[in-house]
């Protein structure tokens, strides 16, 4: 407690929470108002931050955090979250970085941290769980009831409300994170009106923040007013050229120019439209495409220097090819209800397969959804006599703007197929087989690193199939039955040192 403290009183000031006057219920960011040293360095000297790697695309990695409650559920789904990350990379296309997850998902299951109401408890989960020398992104239901924010020293939190393929909250705060303010910066909790004077100069006021917890009781900083002409680009607001005055810190729509609606004027009487085209802006997820050209030298120049541990010099990894082809069940093909295995073809760089299944076309309600490193998958208890679709995406840690397979078909039948072990813990399913569907043997330990004889006799006691192996794993899989045995009744024996077992299948 003492530790967090201390953490508090030396990071705590450059914290805030917006509250903006949005029509919208979320804010659309709560990083607060601040000039990184970062970006003064950079502004007083832009040329000392050009090096030899400034021409590089800067390869960044992140560890991505899923909240979820305490019992597991409410967690962002992995299509979102591929979406969302496709997304990240897309909107930073043309700034040469690319992000990538140097880590497996941290899936954290923990409510209060999940539905954070306050920036506090936020800090708590980030300095709890973040990866050294990386990005650290959290992804949580709530926010401290914010789109996203960004904590200088720890991370960024995004809500799954403002995740997804259309927004830009993600790229929004990294752009916080490698050093660039909003274009209002300084107009954070304030109203812009045309009918008042327009101020030379705005003071950070982080008096709402301080109401959870009073350190400090002054405010901290003053910005000066952009004006239309840029005489004072380089010492107001962002100090940044190339983004136009901009004194609009709700969230707001644009006109087909990407501009608002509102035209503001300057304190020297010049009028203008806020540029919703970046994504440092508060415009709508719609009006934003672009970062400008010296937001991106300031955002490179932030990971060449004191971010620079983020950084890998590691070839990319591959782009993922695709699309997967589903190889079974497919074509309505009938299978039973328990111990399917769908089975898809690999694709070329992919690392993990995201599976999804649902009795609707739509897949708006999933059974499951769920992400593999393997090109098939056991489906656990599935519904009897129902028309079931399914279908596979693929992906790895470098590539994830990739498509699902076309969907397939699959029926299940009436009857339930599954044995229960033995008192040895030895069983085969299922018992009720479709051509193509593999069989599954669970062997108790005492079987292993013996030999053993499987064989399968047809009705008539002829031996269709055998095959002589020493498991030293408890689960095989066995390619049964083959494609020329008709339906029928047959039985499958195993003959091992420790005994002999068999089970009646049914191929149909
Ligand atoms: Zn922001």
């Amino acid at each position: 407690m003492r530790l967090f403290l201390l953490l508090f009183l030396l990071f705590g000031l450059q914290i805030a929470l917006a509250q903006d006057p949005s029509k919208s219920e979320l804010a659309p960011c709560g990083t607060p108002p601040g000039i990184a040293p970062m970006l003064k360095a950079y502004r007083s000297n832009p040329g000392a931050f050009i090096t030899e790697r400034s021409s590089d695309t800067l390869l960044v990695g992140m560890q991505l955090h899923l909240l979820a409650q305490n019992n597991g559920t409410g967690r962002i789904s992995p299509e979102r979250l591929l979406d969302s990350y496709c997304r990240l990379n897309a909107d930073f296309a043309g700034t040469g970085i690319r992000f990538y997850s140097k880590f497996d998902w941290n899936r954290i299951d923990s409510t209060a941290w999940y539905q954070h109401d306050t920036i506090t408890k936020g800090i708590d989960m980030m300095l709890t769980n973040n990866v050294p020398d990386v990005l650290n992104i959290y992804f949580a239901s709530n926010v401290a009831d914010n789109c996203g924010y960004n904590l200088p020293y720890a991370g960024i939190a995004i809500s799954h409300g403002c995740s997804g393929s259309s927004s830009h909250t993600w790229a929004h705060e990294v752009g916080h994170a490698l050093s660039l303010p909003h274009p209002f910066i300084g107009w954070e909790r304030k109203v812009y009106s045309p009918s008042n004077p327009t101020p030379d100069t705005l003071t950070y006021d982080y008096t709402h923040f301080h109401a959870s917890l009073d350190l400090v009781n002054a405010p901290l900083d003053t910005a000066l007013t952009e004006y239309v002409d840029g005489s004072n680009c380089t010492i107001a607001a962002d100090l940044i050229c190339d983004t136009p005055p901009d004194y609009l810190s709700y969230g707001w729509n644009c006109n087909d120019q990407n501009l608002s609606f509102l035209v503001q004027t300057d304190p020297d009487g010049a009028t203008f439209r806020s540029d919703g085209s970046l994504f440092m802006s508060y415009a709508f997820d719609n009006c934003q495409n672009r970062f400008s050209a010296e937001q991106i030298a300031i955002m490179r120049a932030t990971l060449l220097t004191e971010k620079v541990a983020w950084l890998t010099t590691e070839p990319p990894g591959p782009d993922v090819q695709g699309p997967v082809a589903l190889q079974f069940p497919i074509n309505q093909e009938i299978v039973p209800p328990v111990g399917t295995m769908l089975r898809w073809s690999s694709v070329p760089g992919a690392t993990h397969y995201l599976v999804q299944a649902s009795i609707l076309q739509s897949f708006i309600l999933k059974t499951l959804d769920l992400v593999v490193t393997d090109t098939q998958f056991i489906a656990p208890d599935l519904l009897a006599n129902r028309k079931y679709y399914w279908r596979v995406r693929p992906f790895n840690n470098w590539s994830a703007c990739t498509t699902f397979s076309q969907s397939g078909v699959f029926n299940t039948t009436s009857i339930v197929s599954t044995t229960q072990p033995d008192s040895e813990g030895w069983r085969c399913y299922p018992t009720l087989l479709a051509s193509g569907q593999s069989l599954t043997l669970e062997l108790p330990e005492a079987w292993l690193h013996h030999p053993v004889q499987y064989q399968v006799y047809d009705a008539s006691g002829r031996m269709m199939w055998q095959n002589n192996v020493t498991p030293d794993e408890t689960l095989s899989i066995l390619g049964l039955p083959s494609n020329n045995w008709t339906p029928g009744v047959y039985r499958f024996v195993a003959i091992g040192e420790k005994g002999l077992k068999t089970q009646t299948l049914v191929v149909f």
